[in-house]
């Protein structure tokens, strides 16, 4: 294991540092989130063109080594339907134990992934869930699995991964009418429940600016039962987060990626399950590696084609802007 060596950091031309690297692993999902993919699903990668374990590791080792990530997220699509993902988790730890290794997942398969995932050196844990409700569940998921999930967040719980944070993508007349019952839950069980503004990200192309529900309005009906006090994050990430000012605990944050845009701090890069670096969810183009890498090249190669995508980054997106083009890519896809 070695470090950080010092030195360089991924600095863009508008001055912000990119540490923080969200790896999707694999582009297949158990889920059809209504947000996110189509109901039919998507055609999906070739074993081939996913990056092998050893791919991942490698990428993931210049990064940390050479510049300074200290956060990596494992995503996807659906990261737990990738067969021995904790061997993945274990590999990327064993770069250095002190990493912050969390990941985003559907839950529906933490019952018997938990324990392996915390084991291998995953730190905390991110669980999607959208609704309290079992039919709702089906009907957002397109997949029955409430039980599954909610007894999901239970294994995560049990095997240690601690915090938990509750994604939930808020859709208007879908689900707006849950967001005190998710601050209720958060108070209740200690979780912290991110409210995430739903982004033109979808496979299905429904989006329309009309079924945003504002983070501002949903901190208001909140508010109006539980008073809430912002918390000061050392590091600054795109959730604005709040704790019960009543000392309860659990927390809210809130993502507000349209209505607030986050892009002039934003220190994340993403690598496609194919390994394609994406500086924005909504970037057009993304820089291949996988190919790159397997010519042979050198570390030094790869971080310098790193460094020139990451100085291209993007100022910010341009949601409900003139010019706004969506990704031909959704969030599967891409990996959130
Ligand atoms: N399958 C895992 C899951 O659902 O947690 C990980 C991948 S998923 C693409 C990552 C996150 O993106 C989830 O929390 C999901 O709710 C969120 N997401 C997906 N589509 C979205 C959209 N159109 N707008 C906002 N968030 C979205
Ligand atoms: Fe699958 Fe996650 Fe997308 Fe839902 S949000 S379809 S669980 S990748």
């Amino acid at each position: 294991m070695i470090g950080y060596m010092g030195g360089r950091r991924l600095l863009d031309s508008y001055g912000r540092v990119a540490d923080d690297l969200r790896i999707s692993i694999t582009d297949r999902c158990n889920f059809r989130c209504i947000y996110c993919m189509p109901a039919e699903g998507l055609k999906w990668l070739a074993r081939d063109d996913l990056l092998r374990f050893e791919e991942i590791t490698r990428l993931a080792r210049i990064f940390v080594q050479r510049y300074g990530v200290r956060t990596i997220r494992i995503t996807g699509g659906e990261p737990l339907v990738r067969i021995k993902v904790e061997e993945l988790v274990g590999m990327i730890n064993a770069i250095d134990p002190t990493l912050d290794i969390t990941m985003t997942t559907n839950g529906v398969l933490l019952r018997d992934k938990a324990q392996k995932l915390a084991e291998a050196g995953l730190k905390r844990i991110n669980i999607s869930l959208d609704t309290l409700h079992a039919d709702r569940f089906h009907e957002i998921a397109r997949a029955d699995m409430f039980a599954r999930t909610m007894d999901g967040i239970e294994a995560a719980r049990e095997a240690g991964l601690w915090p938990i944070k509750l994604n939930m993508v808020v859709m208007q007349g879908h689900n707006d009418d849950e967001v005190v019952d998710f601050a209720r839950l958060a108070r209740e069980k200690g979780y912290e429940v991110r409210f995430i503004e739903f982004m033109p990200l979808d496979g299905d192309n429904i989006w329309t600016n009309e079924q945003v529900v504002p983070s501002r309005r949903i901190q208001e009906q909140i508010e109006d039962l539980f008073p809430l006090e912002p918390v000061k994050d050392t590091r600054p990430g795109p959730a604005t987060r709040f704790k019960f000012a009543d000392g309860r605990p659990g927390g809210v944050g809130f993502i507000s990626s349209v209505s607030q845009a986050f892009c002039t701090t934003c220190n994340r890069v993403r690598l496609t399950a194919e390994g394609g670096l994406r500086t924005c969810l909504f970037s057009l183009n993304e820089t291949p590696l996988r190919d790159l890498m397997r010519s042979g090249v050198s570390d030094e190669r790869i971080g310098s084609v790193i460094e020139t995508a990451i100085w291209h980054k993007e100022e910010g997106h341009l949601i409900n802007k003139p010019g706004f083009i969506k990704p031909a890519k959704n969030m599967s896809q891409i990996g959130g």
